[in-house]
């Protein structure tokens, strides 16, 4: 190989190395569409299915993942088809759409985090094989941010805190009152739903920054 070129490749190696070793303070967080789903309890998937869920793809949080079975939502006023079911089983079913979904549903679905059910509207679930009524477990999930501790020390938040971020995309956006949610079994990713990446022009490449500290005002929202 011609001298020249063997230096210059060397050199770009050394400049990369280089960088490489300044570790890089990354505040930007990657932001991902949550769309509609349901998680399913043991009982209630053996009901629809006739048996447990079975794995079809990974997600981006670690354990988590994408089911082959799919579900309808029957609501008083309308069904929404073709809806992905979410492993592993947890203790209580749950499912989780937009407004827009709740709409279509006829629901009043109420914003909450993951696992907090209690009092939130009951739906029907029907695959081709079986039927289920739930009691309650709609609602529309409160964005999010998923992060390990690192991040929320880096990012300078805590477990439970509600934040602002700023987003990239063809329509920016400031959201307010974002939960943080801190454990070390998370991916760094801010989760939005369909109606909220939509409405700001979300794009794979959307990021997001934390804007403002979190504040008295917005604990416990
Ligand atoms: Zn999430």
């Amino acid at each position: 190989m011609d001298d020249k070129i063997v230096e210059l490749i060397m050199g770009e190696l050394k400049k990369r190395l280089g960088e490489g070793e300044v570790e890089e303070v990354k505040t930007t967080i990657p932001v991902e569409l949550s769309a509609k789903h349901v998680h399913l309890s043991e009982e209630d998937s053996i009901a629809l299915f006739g048996g447990p869920l079975t794995y079809k793809r990974e997600l981006s949080q670690p354990g988590q993942y994408l089911c082959d079975q799919r579900v309808r939502l029957i609501g008083p006023k309308g069904v929404v088809d073709n809806v992905a079911v979410l492993g592993p089983a947890r203790s209580e079913s749950q499912v989780e759409i937009s407004i827009s979904d709740s709409r279509a549903l006829g629901l009043k679905t109420p914003i909450r985090q993951s696992g907090d059910i209690d009092g939130t509207p009951g739906i029907v679930l029907a695959s081709s094989t079986g039927i289920v009524g739930l009691e309650q477990g709609v609602i529309v999930a409160s964005r999010h941010i998923h992060m390990s501790p690192a991040d929320a020390e880096r990012l300078n938040v805590k477990d439970k805190d509600m934040v602002c971020v700023s987003m990239t995309g063809t329509r920016p956006v400031v959201f307010r009152d974002v939960l943080v949610r801190v454990s070390s079994d998370f991916n760094l990713a801010m989760h939005i739903d369909f109606d909220e990446g939509n409405g700001s022009g979300w794009t794979p490449a959307s990021e997001c920054t934390i804007v403002k500290q979190p504040r008295e005002e917005f604990r416990g929202a």
